[in-house]
């Protein structure tokens, strides 16, 4: 089966169990999802929130932020861990787009291609792929999926693709994305491996691939307790 039909088919079962995953009815501008990607890395949904809304109130617009010394960033988005490496990156982010675009927004990427988009964004250190393939789902409806941690580990276990780094993964499976499923299969990974799919013992009992999934430690232990957290970041800000 090629590896189109094989996303199709996860997807499928995906769907079935997780239902298709609501989204904003405006799209955030792709500045804000950056920058709340960014916020996001090392930490959970709730505290890079936090540390996102705490910037937001403070500020009217990414003009004021990117006129704060970069210690004064560092201190307002302190609940999100890494302060002073997510700092560094809004900073040289702001600054960049001051100097070379005059306004301190994204908007101009509208008109770029995915492959220029990427390229464009990941220039500056501290943005990586997830973070700008996010900007091209979440802000710019592009049919991409970003490909993190659980997202890497899922597509690992059921062995779609056999990779060391998301990045590979990323480049493999964004070829095959058929049309239109790219957020569902994102959202739905992800709760997958929150949920199901965890990083220690998977609870393969319970879940929708266990029939496909190639997975040579599947984990069959009665369940105790199933967590579930159904806030994602990146379609609430
Ligand atoms: S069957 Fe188990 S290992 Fe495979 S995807 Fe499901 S939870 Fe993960």
């Amino acid at each position: 089966m090629k590896i189109k039909d094989k996303i199709k088919k996860i997807n499928q079962h995906l769907v079935r169990y997780f239902g298709i995953p609501s989204r904003p009815k405006k799209l955030p501008n792709p500045i804000d999802t950056v920058i709340a990607t960014i916020l996001s890395q090392n930490t959970n949904d709730s505290n890079s929130y936090k540390a996102y809304q705490n910037l937001k109130q403070k500020y009217d617009s990414w003009e004021e932020v990117a006129e704060i010394p970069k210690n004064k960033i560092e201190k307002i988005i302190r609940v999100a861990g890494l302060g002073k490496q997510k700092s560094e990156t809004i900073k040289k982010l702001l600054t960049s787009l001051q100097k070379n675009h005059k306004n301190v927004n994204l908007q101009y990427v509208r008109k770029m291609s995915d492959e220029d988009i990427l390229k464009e964004l990941t220039s500056i250190k501290g943005i990586g792929v997830k973070t700008a393939s996010c900007v091209l789902l979440f802000s710019l409806d592009r049919n991409v999926c970003p490909v993190d941690t659980h997202v890497h580990r899922t597509l690992n276990r059921i062995g779609l693709v056999k990779t060391k780094t998301p990045d590979k993964t990323f480049e493999l499976i964004n070829k095959s994305i058929p049309t239109g499923i790219a957020h569902q299969f994102h959202t739905n990974l992800i709760k997958l491996g929150r949920e199901i799919c965890k990083p220690g013992k998977p609870l393969c009992s319970v879940c929708p691939l266990k029939t496909d999934c190639r997975f040579k430690n599947k984990n069959f232990e009665a369940i105790k307790t199933n967590t579930k957290n159904n806030f994602l970041l990146l379609d609430s800000i």
